[in-house]
């Protein structure tokens, strides 16, 4: 008896864990049943800029793409609307200068009104989430495509729990709460990342645990990641208009903080850190700058380990886990030649060695 109540706090733990736990449905399966189609009801505004609460990032209002880069960290393409931004086919995905983890995101799309093409080649866009996990966007009104791969879905992995598309040019809302993975020590996801969205207000994904990162016809594995990244959106080839987009950093579990804000250099720029760096007054003080995949770190002589520094804006960087910052220092023609470390109230000044 005891065994059976004890299987059946089990078997009720695993239901209500999550509302949506993978399927063994193949990706891309057409035979996969297609959500019902819900009317979201009345339509948003035509004209919007920002309904940003007091504590978010307003990443875009309609009037500037300062917020916004190309993958590279270069200016992107997209075109700057009246109140909106537009993909221009071929210009490739852009993505925020910050990066971000856990969050609450908002953003308002529009497919084009112009209806071109079928399935996943009308309204195609995507939101990716730490520039890894897809909330797909999709003109999905009256449009038939595999289930997992409509409007709303995470992509290849979960449809949404219902159709809730507005038509062809109408605006449309995403309301998005990400919980990033977490990683062990050793690399394997301990934590799946969790996503729940709302689209036009009607619960689409509820809490669902994403198998790894979004892959084009098949499952990849997760690999480990920093704790943030730019969030990115999808160049598919389709115009599709964005606009109203603002950001909440949620805490980091345990705590009731979301960190200190970080951004990614734009790419060429890691490439100007590397190198050994000497204090003047102590030449038997070094620091070694490395950067491995955007991974700025520092080996200071005679620590054990070295330290991984993260941007908080141009040649200013800080480390998470001691309370150290370096800022690099250039010549008037944009060289690095030196850098000040802060640590413990002190600054260390030390030249780039030749
Ligand atoms: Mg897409």
């Amino acid at each position: 008896m005891k065994s059976l109540s004890c299987a059946l706090i089990l078997l009720w733990l695993l239901q209500t864990s999550s509302a949506q736990t993978p399927s063994n449905w193949k990706i891309m399966d057409m035979d996969r049943p297609r959500p019902a189609v819900v009317d979201p009801g009345p339509p948003l505004p035509e004209n919007r800029t920002t309904t940003a609460p007091s504590d978010a990032v307003v990443l875009f209002d309609g009037t500037d793409l300062s917020q916004w880069c190309a993958l590279d960290g270069g200016p992107t393409q997209w075109i700057l609307g009246n109140g909106y931004m537009e993909c221009v086919e071929g210009s490739g995905y852009i993505r925020t200068v910050r990066n971000f983890g856990d969050c609450q995101l908002h953003l308002e799309f529009a497919t084009p009104a112009a209806v071109e093409g079928t399935g996943q080649g009308r309204g195609n866009s995507g939101v990716f989430l730490m520039g890894l996990y897809e909330v797909q966007v999709l003109d999905s009104y009256d449009n038939v495509t595999y289930a997992d791969g409509q409007a709303a879905a995470l992509y290849g992995q979960y449809p949404p729990l219902v159709n809730a598309c507005r038509p062809p040019g109408a605006w449309q809302s995403y309301d998005i709460i990400f919980h990033r993975p977490c990683f062990g020590s050793n690399g394997t996801a301990i934590q799946p990342a969790r996503v729940t969205v709302l689209h036009n207000g009607v619960l689409v994904q509820d809490h669902a645990a994403l198998r790894g990162p979004t892959a084009w016809m098949q499952r990849k594995p997760y690999q480990p990641h920093p704790d943030k990244l730019p969030l990115a959106l999808q160049d598919h080839g389709n115009p599709v208009r964005y606009r109203n987009i603002w950001i909440r950093e949620l805490p980091v579990p345990g705590t009731r903080e979301a960190g200190r804000a970080e951004i990614t250099l734009p790419e060429a720029m890691y490439d100007d850190y590397p190198g050994t760096y000497q204090n003047a007054d102590d030449p038997e003080w070094l620091i070694t700058i490395t950067c491995e995949e955007r991974q700025v770190r520092g080996h200071i002589i005679d620590h054990v380990a070295p330290l991984d520094f993260f941007p908080e804006r141009k040649d200013r960087l800080f480390c998470k886990t001691v309370d150290t910052e370096i800022e690099f220092v250039r010549d008037s023609a944009g060289r690095v030649t030196g850098l000040s470390l802060f640590q413990g109230g002190a600054e260390i000044r030390a030249r780039r060695r030749p």
